[in-house]
This record gives structure tokens, sequence and C-alpha cells, in this order.
């Protein structure tokens, strides 16, 4: 029957396509192997493992966009020849900068902290690299499934059971079309939750599973707007690592910029702001923009080419933030897990670590036959122990120290570097980030109209919808919207009068729009097919109405090289 809801049984499922979830697939495809030679040499039948990647994108590595320096700590444990294997590095970081920036100056901070120091690090594209790592993945026997976005858990009592996948071929009404095909059930006895920044599945986990954030504090987060530069020859060199402070982002918004050098006269640049800004009028976007109008950018990109633009969030909430990182069936790895040093800027190589020992946790429970919530903790305790949780925990304090702005922040930063993280006081609490968005009343002390944007140059600064042609994003119109507003009453009611309806602005890819009828808000329209998947309506809404769901399976960005 075509429309027979398919099932598969598969050992570990890992969802989400990313550094930490590849990582942890080739790590236990060689531990499986090296227990089945073991077993062998002893006279004990080998077991088949069947090992599977869903992925939501059209193929690993297109939803997968960082800065990104890589800290080489657990691509060398995983795989040593990395180099001998063509891992796409983009050059070898060399010189290493950090600047303030006023309106129109720039001032070198005259020794860059250790945590901001790169060399040994190589800047990489996260997106070839992803490609490039699912490749080995492949070659260990690991089976990648693209196009099947996690849309659900499976379970099994209070026992994590596996994923039901999103369904294909529903039309914008819900109705089901020639080519309808139910979601897929990937039945598993361990599920890894890779899926990256604020989770689909990891929300409804935390919802159903409170206690795996209890006592923990709120996740923060941050949004990262990129663009890739093509430059005339020799003005960056590869491996060229600059990173600013300041201008455009006033003292109370969290962020700062970055430039990377690539290979083949490309150069990556990205500004991130943090999800917990008080001006309701702010738009990240913009100020990205407004940041490549600076002198030290116009230096770099004068003469230069567009080539590529995407967002994406990440957590900030460092230590303090990580969850209970397994229960029955299921582990949480990368940034699901909040494994982001935040002080440093880096994730891919905790992300990494943190798939290779939930491998090592789950190769000891398939040979012994057990994935209860108490042989899968042994994650934890490994996590633990490591120099992975080592690292985190000397930054434990760093985002919060921000709280007040952006001095009392380099302040708390440089207490905390001299305290191993702990600055002030142990232990420094956090708050939602939306709830640090101010209505436009307190923010300005009086109601008033969001301003208009500064004018896009066209040359150095770009419209959304003009950056977005650059990201290659695309969905099938005739599916039902994947972001659901569950209260759309409040836009009009209240959102438009108090906030403004910050949905306009926060969202990087031109998604919301407020309609009106003359002075008179009629509702949200929600160009879908716009987005880049960053999550950040699903974060940084006030009311927390907006869910991001899944889309059909291979819809959104098309990263190449971000
Ligand atoms: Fe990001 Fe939400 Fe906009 Fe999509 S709709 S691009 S997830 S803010």
């Amino acid at each position: 029957m075509a429309n027979e809801r398919e099932v598969l049984d598969v050992d570990v499922l890992f969802v989400g396509a990313g550094p930490a979830s590849l990582a942890g697939a080739v790590h236990l495809a060689r531990l499986v192997r090296a227990k089945n030679v073991e077993r062998e040499k002893a006279g004990a039948a080998s077991k088949e493992v069947f090992l599977a990647v869903i992925e939501k994108a059209k193929e690993p590595g297109a939803h997968a966009l960082s800065g990104a320096v890589l800290d080489p700590r657990a691509l060398a444990a995983l795989v040593p020849d990395f180099v001998e294997r063509k891992c796409p590095l983009e050059g070898s970081v060399g010189e290493d900068d950090l600047y303030f920036l006023t309106a129109r100056g720039k001032i070198r901070v005259p020794f860059t902290p250790a945590p901001l120091r790169n060399h040994g690090n190589h800047v990489i594209s996260l997106g070839a690299f992803t490609k490039w790592l699912a490749g080995i993945a492949e070659e260990e026997g690991v089976e990648i499934f693209p196009t099947f976005p996690g849309a659900d858990l499976l379970w099994d009592g209070d026992r994590v059971a596996g994923v039901r996948t999103a369904d294909k071929g529903i039309d914008k009404e819900g109705r089901e079309k020639p080519n309808y095909q139910p979601g897929a059930d990937f039945r598993a006895k361990a599920t890894v939750l890779g899926e990256g920044t604020r989770g689909s599945l990891a929300k409804k986990l935390f919802a159903k599973r409170p206690d795996l954030v209890e006592g923990r504090n709120p996740q923060v987060y941050g949004i990262g707007a990129k663009e890739v530069w093509k430059v005339p020859e020799g003005r960056i060199a590869p491996g060229r690592v600059i990173h600013t402070l300041g201008h455009p982002l006033a003292k109370d918004t969290y962020g700062g910029g970055w430039i990377y050098g690539m290979a083949g006269g490309l150069v990556s640049i990205g500004l991130v702001v943090g999800l917990d800004y008080p001006d309701p009028f702010l738009d990240p976007h913009e100020r990205f923009q407004e940041w490549k109008k600076h002198p030290l950018l116009r230096g770099i990109l004068e003469g230069g080419s567009l080539e590529g633009y995407g967002a994406k969030s990440m957590p900030l909430g460092g230590y303090y933030a990580v969850p209970k990182l397994s229960l029955g069936g299921a582990l949480l790895v990368g940034d699901t897990a909040s494994l982001l040093n935040p002080f440093r800027l880096k994730g891919i190589h905790l992300a990494m670590e943190s798939g290779m020992l939930a491998a090592e946790a789950i190769a000891e429970a398939l040979f012994a036959d057990d994935f209860s919530e108490a042989r899968l903790a042994r994650y934890d305790a490994a996590f633990e122990a490591s120099p992975a949780r080592r690292e985190l925990y000397g930054a434990r304090n760093f985002h919060q120290g921000f709280d007040g702005g952006l001095w009392s922040g380099l302040l708390h930063a440089g207490l905390q570097l001299a305290t191993g993280g702990r600055g002030i006081r142990e232990r420094m609490r956090a708050r939602p980030g939306h709830e640090r968005m101010r209505t436009i009343a307190d923010h300005y002390g009086a109601p008033r109209k969001a301003p208009e944007p500064p004018p896009f140059d066209n040359e150095y600064a770009f419209d959304k919808l003009t950056d977005l042609f650059k990201s290659g994003t695309e969905h099938p119109e005739d599916q039902p919207a994947h972001l659901v507003i569950r209260e759309p009453d409040l836009c009009v009611n209240r959102c438009v009068r108090e906030y403004g309806a910050p949905c306009e602005r926060f969202c990087p890819a031109s998604v919301y729009h407020m309609e009106w009828d003359g002075e008179k808000p009629k509702g949200i329209r929600i160009d879908f097919s716009n987005c880049v998947h960053c999550k950040t309506c699903d974060i940084m809404d006030p009311y927390q109405v907006i869910d991001w769901t899944t889309p059909e399976g291979g819809g959104g960005p098309q990263y190449s090289r971000m």
C-alpha cells in the first residue's frame, strides 16, 4: 500500500547530520567493530548493528552554518590523518586580532584574551566540513537518510523508542496530495538528538520531561547572520582571524563580529547578536548590514562580491544551561545540549566530543542490551569527567556576566579569566532572553512606530530579500506553514502595540509581515518559504507562541560553503 507508514528498525538513530551526530556515528561504528573482533577471538558471535542518521536537508551540510574556526582537538582524536584524508580546511590560523569599533574608528585590543586566541586552529566552512564527515560516516557503514526531518519522538512507556519523520505530500490546507506519504517510523534502541540549537524534538522532550532541565539556568541564545564574499586577491589571507566588539551594537546588547579569511579569495563575515536584547525595534540583520559599512569592513570587501548568506541561532547559556544528557533510550549531544563555549565562540569540537562520549555509552549499552536511564546515565558521568566539561566549566558564568551590559560584561570576563570561570560570584543566574525584551513604552518612554532602517546601498549593505537569494532557500509553497503562531490574536491585539511586531525584524529572512487595514492591524502574513531554519522566532517571540515545526524534508537553505 503506497500510503502505509513505513517502519524501519535500527539499533541507533542519530537525528541531524551535524558534527555531533556524525562524530558519534563514526566512533560508534568503530567501537562496535573492535568489540566484535574481541568477541570473535573469544568464540562469541559478532553483533550486527544498524546505525542510521536522519537529516532534514537535501544533503548533509546544506543546513550547516557557523563562522567557523575549528579547534581540531576532537577531529584529531576521531580522524588522526584528517589532512591526508583531505579534510576541507580553509586555512590554519596565523594572525589573530580583536578590535573595539567606534562608528568610524577602531582600537586594536593590545592583547587577545586567551579564549579568543586561535593559533593551532583552522578556519573551516561548517557545511563543507559536515559533508566531508558524512562521507567518512558512510565509509564506516553508517546509513544517512537526507530529507527526513524528525517530527515526533516515539515512546515506549517512559523510554524514547525512536522518531517519526515528517509526512510528505500534504497541501497547504492540510489535505493529502496524490504523492502523499506518511512519515516513516525509525524505531531505535537508542536515539541521539543532535538537532542543533533549539531542536524541535528536544523542545517537545523538555516539555514532557521538565526534570531534564530542572535546576539548570534557562538557555539563552544568539543569532549569527553570515555572508561569504569573494574579494580581490591578496585582500585577506586564508586563516586570518579578526573579531570585533562595539559598533554597531548598543552597550546593552550582547554580540560582536567576525572576519575569517578562507581559501580561494573568500572571506567569511558575520555578526552575532544576543537574543536577549532589550530594544524591541532592534533588527539583527539590519545591524549586520550597518556593520559592513564600517571602514574596517569596507577595506576588506571593496571590489568584492556577495557569494552566500545565511543565519543560525546558537546556544550561549554554557555549562549551567546543560540539561541532563540522557534518559531511557535517548541522549542529547552538541548544540541541542548547550555544548558551546560562549567565551571562545566555539562549539564544533565540543559537539564532536559529546557525540563520541555518547557513542561510548551506547556501545556498552548495545552489548549489555540495556538502554535504561540508569545505563545511559554513564554518558552524563563521562561528560562530567571529560575535557569538554572542564572547558565549559571554565566559561560557566561568561554570558551571564553581560547582564548589565558591555562594560560590566568585559569586567566580569576579565575576573572570570583570573578565577577559572567563577568571576565575582558563583553561580550567576540567567533569564530567558525573550523576557529581557522591553515593551516600546518601557524602552522609549512612549508609544512610537519602528523607525525605517538606514538605506541599503546594495554595494556593502543589502536588504533581507537580496541577501536571502544567496542562501538558496526554498520550500514548496503547497504545504502547511511550518511556522505556527498558537495565539494569532495576540499579534494584533497586543504585540503590535506593546512590541511593534518584533518578528518582522528579528527574523533574518523576511518571513513575518504585519498586514494593515489603514491604521488597524489585520494579522501576520507568514512567508514560510523564505525560512532559513535559524529558530530565532521560536526563541525570541516575547509571548512564546511561535512554534518552529518541521517542514517537508529537503526544504530550507541550500548552503554550500557556509
Ligand atoms: Fe528564522 Fe523563524 Fe525567520 Fe525561519 S521564520 S528564518 S526560523 S526567524
